[in-house]
């Protein structure tokens, strides 16, 4: 089952800059007006979820059920393939407390080292939620695939992307243009399906009120 979003307020569940940052400009073409967690002090669940969509669902639903409004969450995580898929969704957490991903990037380079594999490819997945106040939710997923880069490369973009060079290019996350990432990654990929089940009937920014 689906459901169009016609509302004019969304949350997106999230405390995280670069992720408010990136999903925001998804729904930039859309008369919507964009709320975070943090600009609202919801508190942060735990993520106590096995599983991207579970964890995105339940971010999205506190978001919906403590303001009473539409709210849309990001799961997401990085997996290194010869390493069973870790940190996966404990992507976030092997960064600790400080997040600090130069750490957990290297934590995850001495790994792959141990392996003693010669395959380092990898990739980042995403999951959306966008949940209502009365608890129906629409989730989609998408992923890009790639390789792990070491020495990390790039100042751009935010966690793993100076480590992450996707298929197909010759830059890391972290060098592209925000404008390339924004087309290619695996958070794209999920929008784009979001969009497709929800967003059509939304009402789009205009000229004249895109200039307020
Ligand atoms: P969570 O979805 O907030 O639990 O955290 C997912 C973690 O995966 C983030 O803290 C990032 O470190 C990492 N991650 C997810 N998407 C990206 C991305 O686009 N670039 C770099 N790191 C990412």
């Amino acid at each position: 089952m689906s459901r169009n979003f016609t509302e004019s307020r969304l949350i997106i569940a999230s405390h995280n800059q670069g992720k408010c940052r990136e999903i925001a400009a998804y729904l930039a073409p859309y008369a919507i007006e964009i709320l975070s967690a943090s600009d609202l002090n919801l508190p942060e669940p735990d993520e106590t979820g096995t599983s991207y969509q579970a964890n995105a669902i339940i971010k999205a639903q506190a978001a919906a059920q403590a303001a009473g409004l539409p709210a849309l969450a990001d799961d997401s995580g990085f997996e290194i393939f010869s390493l069973d898929s870790k940190p996966g969704i404990y992507s976030a957490r092997l960064a600790g407390a400080d997040k600090n991903f130069t750490r957990a990037s290297e934590m995850l380079h001495n790994d792959l080292i141990a392996s003693k594999s010669t395959d380092f490819s990898c990739r980042f997945v995403c999951a959306l939620a966008l949940c209502w106040a009365d608890g129906f939710c629409i989730t989609a997923e998408g992923h890009i695939d790639g390789t792990f880069i070491w020495p990390p490369r790039g100042k751009k973009g935010f966690g793993y992307d100076p480590v992450f060079q996707p298929e197909g290019c010759d830059k890391t996350f972290a060098e592209c243009t925000p404008a390339w990432k924004h087309a290619n990654s695996h958070r794209a990929k999920a929008f784009a399906k979001l969009i497709a089940q929800c967003f059509n009937d939304t009402p789009r920014v205009t000229r004249q009120n895109a200039n307020r």
